[in-house]
């Protein structure tokens, strides 16, 4: 097996740190509260197995029903569910070439038949792809690493061409990506899954909140392999700060448009410089230049102190994968690599 090889977090706290897609900010004030706020003598007890409180209300945030979510321990969680709950044992499961890595680290583990599909050479999604085929579908959506959206009408014909398989659409990047959901295709189509994050947009990785949403049957499915594994997914504490980020919209609205707008800004800038920057709805920006190496560029900066991703594979290997950061650590970087160039 090939374990899944997460992004270096440096003990040292030396870099600006744009390598992991975490929020440069702290999470909503609501996190905070019910941080203070819970009660320590709760942790004697199991968690509610349900997450009954959270479920509610978590699906009333996106206008469904309690029976069409499943809360877990990161998104993560969620897709390793989905891949044990719809496919058998050397099942096909189909996803891009270049795509998040974790989807083949699943298929292995599950011991599935991993089918990719290349992306064009723009490195966009060709839907038709994605028709008739005989396994579960896992598309990131917005896509990782290169940032880049498929349309949900696009998504809407997967879904119509593969009424028998699960079509999972992994939105980890979605809230970057205003208008780019499939959360609304749910009430039509069965056969749609789509999984969520609260490690991006809402500033909490360092907790493990994800969710998977879809019809009734299939997050039934879910369920049943949570209980099978872990009915405790979600601990006393993640469930009492997931529903109190999930109910403060203001912040999380805020905190959304500032990263698109610093992204907007700082791809604009990375252009000026040079690099061929991919069109992104995410946190990050896929970019390269014609000038240098992938490998050179990654390693001058984390020189001067610059933390950014560089993925040793066929077709981006001289790309860089930029987190959005805070506007200062934006600015620290395009000045850095002005004075590279
Ligand atoms: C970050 C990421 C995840 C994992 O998120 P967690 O909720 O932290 O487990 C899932 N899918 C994609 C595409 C991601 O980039």
């Amino acid at each position: 097996m090939q374990p899944y090889v997460p992004g270096e977090q440096p003990k040292d706290g030396r870099y600006i740190k744009l390598n992991t897609n975490e929020s440069p900010w702290p999470p909503s004030p609501a996190v905070a509260a019910a941080l203070r706020g819970f009660e320590p003598g709760a942790l004697r007890l199991y968690p509610d197995p349900d997450a009954t409180e959270f479920t509610a209300a978590y699906a009333a945030h996106y206008g469904l029903m309690p029976g069409q979510v499943l809360l877990c321990g990161g998104s993560d969680e969620a897709l390793a569910f989905a891949f044990m709950a719809f496919s058998d044992a050397g099942d096909a499961v189909y996803f891009a070439d270049i795509t998040y890595g974790f989807y083949q680290v699943y298929a292995d583990l599950f011991r599935l038949r991993a089918c990719t599909l290349p992306l064009q050479a723009d490195f966009s999604i060709r839907p038709e792809d994605y028709f008739c085929r005989d396994g579960s579908i896992f598309i990131a959506n917005p896509n990782a690493p290169t940032g880049m959206v498929l349309p949900v009408e696009a998504i809407e014909q997967i879904l119509r061409r593969n009424p028998d398989q699960v079509v999972v659409v992994d939105e980890a990047y979605g809230d970057f990506a205003p208008g780019s959901s499939c959360i609304p295709l749910i009430a039509t189509y069965d056969n749609l899954l789509v999984v969520h994050t609260f490690s991006k947009s809402r500033a909490l990785a360092g907790m493990r909140l994800g969710a998977a949403m879809g019809n009734p049957a299939l997050i039934e499915g879910l369920s049943r392999i949570k209980y099978s594994f872990n009915p405790y997914n979600l601990d006393s504490v993640s469930l009492a700060v997931g529903k109190a980020a999930i109910t403060d919209r203001d912040w999380f609205e805020q905190a959304t448009a500032r990263i698109i707008a610093t992204r907007e800004r700082t791809a604009a800038q990375l252009c000026a410089l040079g690099f061929q920057v991919l069109p992104s709805g995410s946190n990050f920006l896929f970019a390269r230049h014609p000038g240098k190496t992938g490998a050179e560029l990654y390693s001058a900066l984390r020189e001067r102190g610059i933390l950014v991703r560089h993925f040793q594979k066929p077709r981006i290997e001289h790309f860089l994968r930029i987190t959005i950061g805070a506007e200062d650590d934006m600015d620290t970087l395009i000045n850095t690599l002005e004075a590279l160039l």
